[in-house]
């Protein structure tokens, strides 16, 4: 059982979800202290509104009050406190129509003079309103938060003031909006994560069904494929190429199976006539020459098997990662002439006649595996060809590439089994060409050689007019 945390998905999930939650705090809080700067600014605005009423009540008052010639002369603003101190102006509740009452929302005052003196101050001024005497602000207008209100501070020659207002509307207000702003951010937030959970599940879907096929594939289901549909996704791309790789895996699998099937399938004659012919001649005494001929039997059985192992030794080391690495500079022409001497007697035993016409053509290649290539090629020509024909056996060099080709005038190999010829235990006719020897592998070890060159190698035949097998090889080490 996988835990949550470990799957791709949970960890993708649990990035954008963090990601989201920390935009969507900072979009809120963002919201939240924009809309309260806002509503403190009209608060301040509020109050310095209501401080210019009451100004405007005291100064029409003092202006009322005529000055007496005793009186140091002075502007109205400046003669308030004095005014207000001897009683001469006083505030009637029509005057404190703005500042009364304690419903949400109310308003209020302190004036004091310089001293500290309170000079007046509405009904509803909260207790210990009143500023320190000593109370010097750094600025003439300064606005301070009290729990509930919001206050005005004004300070002047004459005295100070306070005005203040209460602001539970306006606080809940804000604990509407806090709320508000809250769930929209939930909303969104769950919302995101859905979408989130969904894309991500959508995304990574193919990664499951890769995982699923090659469970499938690992327990033996090798025709099972992912099965991507045709998009530019990076992941859909890589479950084609594990298609792709999954069916060459397959078909590698199927050959190597074909293969071993066709290697016990050869052996087993062999070994059949061993068998048989010992049981035959052990049933009762033999003359002399029937035991002769029973080994004799037998060992011809056992060269066959010596033969048929060898080539699947050769074509396993062609196989195999060594083949590669035992490249040196070398001329095709020497290692045709070597394969040719080899088979000198061959096409005298048949009377073939052998024209080489080789040409020096010096490339890095495998000299040794060059001579089994052609010594393939030649056995072949020699060994499927007419009494008395003909084999012309060429290399050239040809725009930069090597050419080897080998020709005959024998009768040729059938349309329909070129596609095949290549294949490994492949005959065209398992009664042709002498019994036992050929196991229908010698081609398919010169397509190996070929392909471990980077080389091509082709055919072209037609029946009754002769083969001709053509190689192309690179002449450098790649
Ligand atoms: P084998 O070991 O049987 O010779 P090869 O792989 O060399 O196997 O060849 C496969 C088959 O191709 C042979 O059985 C033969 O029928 C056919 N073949 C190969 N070379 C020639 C040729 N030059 N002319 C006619 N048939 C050929």
């Amino acid at each position: 059982m996988r835990k949550p945390f470990h799957s791709i998905r949970w960890r993708l999930q649990a990035w954008y979800g963090l990601v989201l939650l920390l935009v969507i705090v900072a979009f809120c809080l963002t919201a939240y202290r924009l809309a309260l700067d806002t509503q403190m600014r009209r608060l301040d605005a509020d109050l310095g509104r209501l401080d210019w009423s009451l100004f405007h009540i005291l100064y029409t008052k003092a202006r009322a009050i005529p000055q007496s010639p005793t009186e140091p002369q002075q502007d109205t603003p400046m003669r308030i406190p004095a005014l207000l101190r001897s009683g001469k102006i006083t505030l009637s509740s029509s005057d404190l129509e703005l500042f009364k009452g304690t419903e949400p929302g109310y308003a209020y005052f302190c004036m004091q003079d310089a001293d500290g003196t309170v000079l007046a101050k509405s009904p509803n001024a909260p207790e210990g309103i009143e500023l320190p005497k000593d109370f010097k602000p750094a600025q003439i207008d300064i606005s301070r938060d009290a729990p509930n209100r919001r206050e005005r501070l004004h300070v002047n020659p004459g005295g100070k003031s306070i005005i203040g207002r209460d602001i539970r509307p306006e606080q809940a207000e804000m604990r509407k909006l806090a709320w508000s702003l809250g769930l929209l951010g939930c909303t969104v937030w769950s919302l995101g994560l859905l979408g989130g959970w969904w894309i991500a599940g959508r995304a990574i879907s193919p990664i499951a069904r890769i995982s699923h096929t090659a469970k499938r594939i690992a327990e033996g289901k090798l025709n099972e494929r992912i099965g991507a549909p045709d998009t530019d996704s990076e992941l859909d791309e890589l479950c084609r190429v594990l298609d792709r790789t999954f069916e060459r895996l397959r078909e590698a699998f199927e050959k190597q199976k074909q293969f071993t099937a066709d290697a016990s399938h050869e052996l087993r004659t062999p070994v059949t006539i061993l068998l048989s012919e010992t049981q035959r001649i052990l049933k009762r005494p033999r003359t002399e020459q029937e035991y002769k001929d029973a080994i004799l039997t037998c060992q011809e059985a056992a060269q066959r098997m010596r033969r048929l192992t060898e080539a699947l030794l050769l074509l396993a080391r062609q196989d195999g990662p060594d083949a590669e690495k035992q490249r040196s500079e070398c001329d095709l022409a020497q290692c045709v002439q070597e394969a040719l001497q080899q088979h000198e007697a061959q096409a005298q035993s048949r009377n073939i006649n052998l024209v080489p016409m080789l040409n020096r053509v010096a490339c890095i290649a495998d000299p040794a595996a060059l001579s089994i290539l052609a010594a393939n090629l030649i056995s072949n020509a020699i060994q499927y060809n007419k009494e008395g024909g003909t084999v012309w056996i060429e290399t050239r060099l040809e725009a930069g590439v090597a050419i080897f080709s080998v020709a005959d005038d024998g009768p040729g190999i059938p349309g329909e089994s070129l596609p095949r010829i290549f294949d490994r235990f492949y005959r065209v006719d398992k009664a042709r060409g002498p019994q036992g020897s050929n196991a229908g592998i010698g081609l398919s070890i010169a397509k190996s050689i070929v392909d471990n060159h980077r080389g091509t190698i082709s055919v072209e035949s037609a029946p009754g007019r002769g083969a001709h097998f053509t190689v192309r090889l690179p002449l450098g080490a790649d």
